[in-house]
């Protein structure tokens, strides 16, 4: 039996395995991390590629290692040097930089080889821990860490979800095996979406091409640094939240606080300069219905009354906001009476436990952490929180 089963090899799941090794001295023969992905951080890398984004959103001190300055650190090594590029004002590292230093620490620490390829599809309690059945049969552990994110639930809003059934030229960017690179070079391609990752696919696809790029958005982009609130990261904003006992309260303030539709100020000077130099069309409106099949193209008619016909539509809306897991996860809650709040996210302790042995962090830890917890942050202030239950 293992101490402690990480279930997801994220961002999320990659920190915590380098906090529980590194920092709370678990032996490493005594932690695994399961993932679908052989490789730590694949899916991180399939998002961001899909995006085709140069920069993180976060500070250069939000990172894979405890050590808030380890990116700066390592920007002047023979390896970071090359890559080191910041938006200046908050130090946002560019991706290239990022992901350089995420394989140094994984290297450095020899995060790989903790890592087990499989999903897991069901959770039985047991006297002394919770075992795992995964796809290559079952695992047990004293500790089981939900850390599973929500990156795998594409957001397909109801018009494109019909026009994708009829099998119109339609994609989600993160749905499986979506292609930027791979998209016509020709025609004219429609993006909807109104936040950072529309905009940062809708200016590379423009960058390159004959193509027509048009970015649908609902209203005009809002300019926000982060998609929350530096205070919301240990200053004054989350003082109260962990006390309220109101859950549809924690929710209220977790949407309100999240900056959703909304883009960096540098990220909205390049929108603003790609269409000054008609690279870029932006249409702001509301889709009301939309037509299409087969391989044709399709015709969006906003509530404006005016319609867009595009070759080819590329969603870029995010992710459903349901509770990650999907049914095991459902099985599981029902059988050990798992508190969950009303929009179905789990209620959890001030150390992450949903039940003895069993913990969370990400998007199933927002009740907790607050509108951050899903960022590169949350992971560490996950790891925080875990760590005081843990001598
Ligand atoms: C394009 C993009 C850019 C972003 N940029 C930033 C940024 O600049 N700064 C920031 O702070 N945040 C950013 N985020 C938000 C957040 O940091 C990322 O979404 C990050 O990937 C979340 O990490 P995670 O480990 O929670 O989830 P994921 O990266 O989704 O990892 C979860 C892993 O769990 C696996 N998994 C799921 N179900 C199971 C199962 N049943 N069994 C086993 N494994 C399973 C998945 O396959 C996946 O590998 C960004 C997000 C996106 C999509």
């Amino acid at each position: 039996m293992l101490d402690w089963l990480i279930i997801g090899g994220g961002i999320h799941g990659t920190y915590l395995s380098f906090y529980l090794t590194r920092l709370k001295r678990v032996p490493k023969d005594r932690l695994r991390v399961l993932d679908p992905y052989a490789k730590p951080l694949a899916r991180w890398d399939e998002c961001t590629r899909s995006v085709g984004m140069e920069f993180l959103r976060s500070p250069h001190v939000q990172s894979l290692d405890h050590d808030p300055w380890s990116i700066s650190t390592f920007a002047k090594t023979r390896a970071g040097q090359p890559l080191a590029q910041f938006i200046p004002t908050h130090n946002r590292p560019s991706l290239a930089l990022f992901r350089a230093h995420c394989d140094w620490m994984i290297d450095r620490h020899d995060l790989e080889s903790l890592r087990l390829v499989g999903r897991a599809s069901g959770l039985e309690k047991q006297a002394d821990g919770w075992r795992v059945e995964t796809d290559g049969g079952t695992i047990d552990a004293r500790n089981v860490l939900l850390a599973i994110g929500a990156t795998e639930q594409a957001r397909w809003t109801p018009w494109a979800q019909k026009l994708r059934e009829t099998d119109a030229p339609i994609h989600h960017l993160y749905e499986p095996g979506f292609n930027r690179e791979a998209l016509p070079y020709a025609g004219h391609l429609l993006v909807v979406g109104g936040g950072i990752s529309a905009a940062q696919l809708a200016l590379s696809l423009a960058q390159s091409g004959a193509r027509r790029v048009t970015l649908l958005m609902r209203q005009e982009p809002r300019v926000f640094p982060f998609d929350a609130d530096l205070c919301w990261i240990g200053g004054d904003c989350g003082t109260n939240f962990a006390t309220l006992s109101d859950y549809a309260a924690r929710r209220e303030i977790i949407q309100r606080a999240r900056h959703s539709g909304s883009v960096p100020a540098d990220v909205h000077d390049q929108l603003r300069a790609a269409v000054a130099r008609g690279a870029l069309e932006l249409c702001i409106g509301e889709v009301a219905a939309a037509e299409g099949s087969g391989g044709q193209a399709i015709s969006l008619r906003l509530q404006s009354g005016d319609t867009i016909h595009a070759d080819r539509v590329i969603l870029a809306t995010g992710f459903d906001a349901a509770r990650p897991g999907g049914r095991w996860l459902d099985y599981a809650i029902a059988a050990y009476d798992l508190p969950v709040a009303g929009c179905g996210y789990p209620i959890v302790n001030s150390t992450l436990a949903w039940a003895p042995g069993l913990l969370v962090t990400g998007p199933l830890a927002e009740l907790e952490i607050g509108p951050v917890a899903r960022n590169i942050i949350g992971a560490r202030m996950a790891a925080e929180l875990i760590g005081r239950a843990i001598s």
